[in-house]
Protein backbone atom coordinates (compact mmCIF):
# COMPACT_ATOMS: atom_id res chain seq x y z
CA UNK A 1 0.00 0.00 0.00
CA UNK A 2 1.15 3.40 -0.85
CA UNK A 3 0.73 5.11 2.00
CA UNK A 4 2.37 2.81 4.07
CA UNK A 5 5.43 2.76 2.25
CA UNK A 6 5.00 6.95 2.31
CA UNK A 7 4.22 6.64 6.27
CA UNK A 8 7.78 4.31 6.65
CA UNK A 9 10.29 6.47 4.05
CA UNK A 10 9.33 9.46 6.41
CA UNK A 11 10.49 7.55 9.43
CA UNK A 12 13.33 6.35 7.94
CA UNK A 13 14.06 10.06 6.54
CA UNK A 14 13.16 10.98 10.40
CA UNK A 15 15.36 8.49 11.76
CA UNK A 16 18.49 9.62 10.06
CA UNK A 17 18.30 13.35 9.05
CA UNK A 18 16.08 14.43 12.08
CA UNK A 19 17.76 14.78 15.29
CA UNK A 20 16.02 12.82 18.12
CA UNK A 21 13.81 15.68 19.72
CA UNK A 22 12.15 14.68 23.52
CA UNK A 23 10.51 17.96 23.22
CA UNK A 24 8.82 18.02 20.18
CA UNK A 25 7.70 14.57 20.84
CA UNK A 26 6.38 15.36 23.96
CA UNK A 27 4.72 18.42 21.92
CA UNK A 28 2.85 15.71 19.89
CA UNK A 29 1.85 13.12 22.92
CA UNK A 30 0.37 16.24 24.59
CA UNK A 31 -1.49 17.68 21.31
CA UNK A 32 -2.78 14.03 20.89
CA UNK A 33 -3.50 14.06 25.08
CA UNK A 34 -5.75 17.32 24.74
CA UNK A 35 -7.41 16.08 21.44
CA UNK A 36 -6.48 18.15 18.95
CA UNK A 37 -6.21 16.51 15.33
CA UNK A 38 -3.03 15.33 14.08
CA UNK A 39 -2.87 18.11 11.04
CA UNK A 40 0.36 19.72 11.96
CA UNK A 41 3.08 19.09 9.76
CA UNK A 42 5.23 16.02 9.77
CA UNK A 43 8.70 15.82 11.24
CA UNK A 44 10.28 16.21 7.46
CA UNK A 45 7.84 19.02 6.71
CA UNK A 46 8.77 20.88 9.88
CA UNK A 47 12.63 21.08 9.64
CA UNK A 48 12.10 21.91 5.86
CA UNK A 49 10.38 24.78 7.32
CA UNK A 50 13.15 24.92 9.59
CA UNK A 51 15.45 25.26 6.99
CA UNK A 52 14.02 27.48 4.28
CA UNK A 53 13.68 29.84 7.46
CA UNK A 54 17.63 29.53 8.07
CA UNK A 55 18.47 29.99 4.50
CA UNK A 56 16.09 33.00 3.59
CA UNK A 57 17.76 34.06 7.11
CA UNK A 58 14.09 35.93 7.84
CA UNK A 59 13.67 37.31 11.50
CA UNK A 60 10.06 38.34 11.78
CA UNK A 61 7.53 35.13 10.81
CA UNK A 62 4.02 35.93 10.94
CA UNK A 63 2.15 31.78 11.14
CA UNK A 64 -1.47 31.74 10.47
CA UNK A 65 -2.64 28.34 11.92
CA UNK A 66 -1.01 27.83 15.68
CA UNK A 67 -2.87 24.13 16.75
CA UNK A 68 -0.60 23.23 18.82
CA UNK A 69 2.78 24.84 18.22
CA UNK A 70 4.21 22.07 16.25
CA UNK A 71 5.50 23.91 13.06
CA UNK A 72 5.75 26.95 15.21
CA UNK A 73 8.75 25.59 17.15
CA UNK A 74 10.05 24.20 14.28
CA UNK A 75 10.24 27.96 12.80
CA UNK A 76 10.65 29.58 16.18
CA UNK A 77 14.36 27.24 16.52
CA UNK A 78 15.33 28.60 13.03
CA UNK A 79 15.37 32.43 14.00
CA UNK A 80 18.71 34.60 15.55
CA UNK A 81 17.50 35.28 19.69
CA UNK A 82 15.96 38.70 18.72
CA UNK A 83 13.74 36.96 16.15
CA UNK A 84 9.76 36.89 16.92
CA UNK A 85 7.16 35.09 15.36
CA UNK A 86 3.17 36.06 15.17
CA UNK A 87 1.15 32.91 14.80
CA UNK A 88 -3.10 33.22 14.34
CA UNK A 89 -5.35 30.68 16.04
CA UNK A 90 -9.17 30.19 16.20
CA UNK A 91 -10.06 27.92 18.84
CA UNK A 92 -8.66 29.05 22.23
CA UNK A 93 -8.37 25.88 23.62
CA UNK A 94 -5.74 25.09 20.79
CA UNK A 95 -4.09 28.20 21.20
CA UNK A 96 -3.79 27.80 25.56
CA UNK A 97 -2.15 24.15 24.81
CA UNK A 98 0.45 25.97 22.09
CA UNK A 99 1.14 28.20 25.13
CA UNK A 100 2.24 25.22 26.70
CA UNK A 101 3.75 23.55 24.05
CA UNK A 102 5.77 26.41 23.59
CA UNK A 103 6.89 27.24 26.55
CA UNK A 104 8.14 23.24 27.22
CA UNK A 105 10.54 24.08 24.16
CA UNK A 106 11.46 27.03 25.81
CA UNK A 107 11.20 29.99 22.82
CA UNK A 108 7.98 31.29 24.38
CA UNK A 109 9.76 35.11 24.26
CA UNK A 110 10.02 34.76 20.80
CA UNK A 111 6.02 33.97 19.78
CA UNK A 112 2.85 35.90 19.96
CA UNK A 113 0.30 33.83 20.06
CA UNK A 114 -3.21 35.86 18.48
CA UNK A 115 -6.47 34.42 19.54
CA UNK A 116 -9.25 34.54 16.81
CA UNK A 117 -10.42 34.45 13.48
CA UNK A 118 -7.54 35.61 11.59
CA UNK A 119 -9.21 37.70 9.40
CA UNK A 120 -9.81 39.64 12.18
CA UNK A 121 -6.56 39.42 13.78
CA UNK A 122 -4.98 40.63 10.55
CA UNK A 123 -7.05 43.93 10.51
CA UNK A 124 -6.39 44.55 13.90
CA UNK A 125 -2.42 44.03 13.12
CA UNK A 126 -2.91 46.20 10.17
CA UNK A 127 -5.01 49.00 12.26
CA UNK A 128 -2.11 48.38 15.24
CA UNK A 129 0.62 49.09 12.38
CA UNK A 130 1.88 45.68 12.63
CA UNK A 131 5.50 45.69 10.61
CA UNK A 132 5.79 43.57 7.67
CA UNK A 133 7.48 39.94 8.18
CA UNK A 134 10.39 38.01 6.20
CA UNK A 135 8.75 34.46 6.34
CA UNK A 136 4.96 33.89 6.25
CA UNK A 137 3.15 30.27 6.76
CA UNK A 138 -0.38 30.25 5.49
CA UNK A 139 -1.72 26.81 7.16
CA UNK A 140 -5.32 27.43 8.68
CA UNK A 141 -8.49 27.10 7.22
CA UNK A 142 -8.55 26.30 3.41
CA UNK A 143 -11.69 28.48 2.00
CA UNK A 144 -9.74 31.68 3.54
CA UNK A 145 -6.69 30.82 1.50
CA UNK A 146 -6.93 33.48 -1.14
CA UNK A 147 -8.01 36.15 1.35
CA UNK A 148 -4.91 34.76 3.66
CA UNK A 149 -2.42 35.64 0.56
CA UNK A 150 -3.93 38.91 0.18
CA UNK A 151 -2.75 39.97 3.78
CA UNK A 152 0.14 38.06 3.23
CA UNK A 153 1.08 40.22 0.67
CA UNK A 154 -0.02 43.41 2.89
CA UNK A 155 2.22 42.22 5.57
CA UNK A 156 5.13 41.71 3.02
CA UNK A 157 8.43 43.55 1.04
CA UNK A 158 10.32 42.80 -1.30
CA UNK A 159 12.08 39.45 -0.39
CA UNK A 160 9.71 38.29 1.58
CA UNK A 161 8.82 34.20 1.51
CA UNK A 162 5.91 32.88 1.59
CA UNK A 163 4.48 29.17 2.02
CA UNK A 164 1.11 27.55 1.92
CA UNK A 165 0.48 23.70 3.13
CA UNK A 166 -1.63 21.68 1.14
CA UNK A 167 -2.48 22.56 -1.76
CA UNK A 168 -2.06 19.83 -3.73
CA UNK A 169 -5.41 18.05 -1.64
CA UNK A 170 -4.38 13.98 -2.83
CA UNK A 171 -5.25 15.41 -6.15
CA UNK A 172 -8.37 17.35 -5.82
CA UNK A 173 -7.01 20.49 -6.51
CA UNK A 174 -7.04 19.28 -10.16
CA UNK A 175 -11.30 18.78 -10.06
CA UNK A 176 -12.83 22.31 -10.98
CA UNK A 177 -16.25 20.45 -9.82
CA UNK A 178 -15.47 19.77 -6.87
CA UNK A 179 -17.66 21.25 -4.04
CA UNK A 180 -15.32 20.84 -1.02
CA UNK A 181 -14.81 24.37 0.36
CA UNK A 182 -11.09 23.99 0.75
CA UNK A 183 -10.36 22.37 -2.49
CA UNK A 184 -12.51 25.83 -4.14
CA UNK A 185 -10.35 28.32 -1.39
CA UNK A 186 -6.87 26.48 -3.05
CA UNK A 187 -8.00 26.47 -6.58
CA UNK A 188 -8.52 30.47 -5.55
CA UNK A 189 -5.40 30.28 -4.20
CA UNK A 190 -3.67 29.11 -7.47
CA UNK A 191 -5.74 32.01 -9.48
CA UNK A 192 -4.49 34.92 -7.60
CA UNK A 193 -1.12 33.44 -7.12
CA UNK A 194 -1.12 33.05 -11.21
CA UNK A 195 -2.68 36.79 -11.79
CA UNK A 196 -0.49 38.18 -9.01
CA UNK A 197 2.43 40.37 -10.38
CA UNK A 198 3.59 40.88 -6.78
CA UNK A 199 4.60 37.13 -6.52
CA UNK A 200 6.36 34.52 -8.15
CA UNK A 201 5.95 31.14 -6.84
CA UNK A 202 5.76 27.29 -7.42
CA UNK A 203 4.09 24.29 -5.75
CA UNK A 204 5.94 20.96 -5.12
CA UNK A 205 3.97 17.91 -4.47
CA UNK A 206 4.89 15.85 -1.28
CA UNK A 207 4.29 12.54 0.03
CA UNK A 208 4.54 10.73 3.65
CA UNK A 209 3.23 10.40 6.61
CA UNK A 210 0.96 12.94 6.39
CA UNK A 211 -0.56 11.55 2.82
CA UNK A 212 -0.47 13.30 -0.31
CA UNK A 213 -0.27 16.61 -0.50
CA UNK A 214 2.25 20.11 -1.49
CA UNK A 215 3.83 23.05 -0.43
CA UNK A 216 2.95 26.70 -2.37
CA UNK A 217 6.11 28.88 -2.25
CA UNK A 218 6.74 32.26 -3.42
CA UNK A 219 9.02 35.29 -2.73
CA UNK A 220 7.16 39.08 -3.20
CA UNK A 221 9.07 40.50 -5.68
CA UNK A 222 8.07 44.01 -5.25
N1 LIG B 1 0.58 24.86 11.54
C1 LIG B 1 0.15 23.83 12.46
C2 LIG B 1 1.24 22.77 12.57
O1 LIG B 1 1.75 22.33 11.51
O2 LIG B 1 1.58 22.37 13.71
C3 LIG B 1 -1.12 23.17 11.99
C4 LIG B 1 -2.27 24.12 11.81
S1 LIG B 1 -3.80 23.28 11.56
C5 LIG B 1 -3.58 22.58 9.96
C6 LIG B 1 -4.91 24.60 11.25
C7 LIG B 1 -5.24 25.46 12.48
O3 LIG B 1 -5.92 26.64 12.01
C8 LIG B 1 -6.16 24.79 13.48
O4 LIG B 1 -5.62 24.84 14.78
C9 LIG B 1 -7.45 25.62 13.42
O5 LIG B 1 -8.11 25.77 14.67
C10 LIG B 1 -6.92 26.96 12.94
N2 LIG B 1 -7.96 27.75 12.25
C11 LIG B 1 -9.02 27.31 11.53
N3 LIG B 1 -9.75 28.32 11.09
C12 LIG B 1 -9.15 29.45 11.54
C13 LIG B 1 -9.45 30.84 11.42
N4 LIG B 1 -10.51 31.25 10.75
N5 LIG B 1 -8.62 31.72 12.01
C14 LIG B 1 -7.53 31.30 12.70
N6 LIG B 1 -7.19 29.99 12.84
C15 LIG B 1 -8.00 29.10 12.27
Amino acid sequence: NQGTVWNEVDQYIAERLIEQDAVLAKVLSTNQEAGLPAIDVSAAQGKFLNLLVQLHGSKRILEIGTLGGYSTIWLARALPPYGKIVTLELDPHHAQIAAANLAHAQVQDKVEIRVGEALEQLALMRDEGVEAFDFIFIDADKPNNPHYLKWALHFSHPGTVIVGDNVVRGGEVLDENNSDPRVIGVRQFYDLLAEEKRITATAIQTVGSKGYDGFMIGIVTN
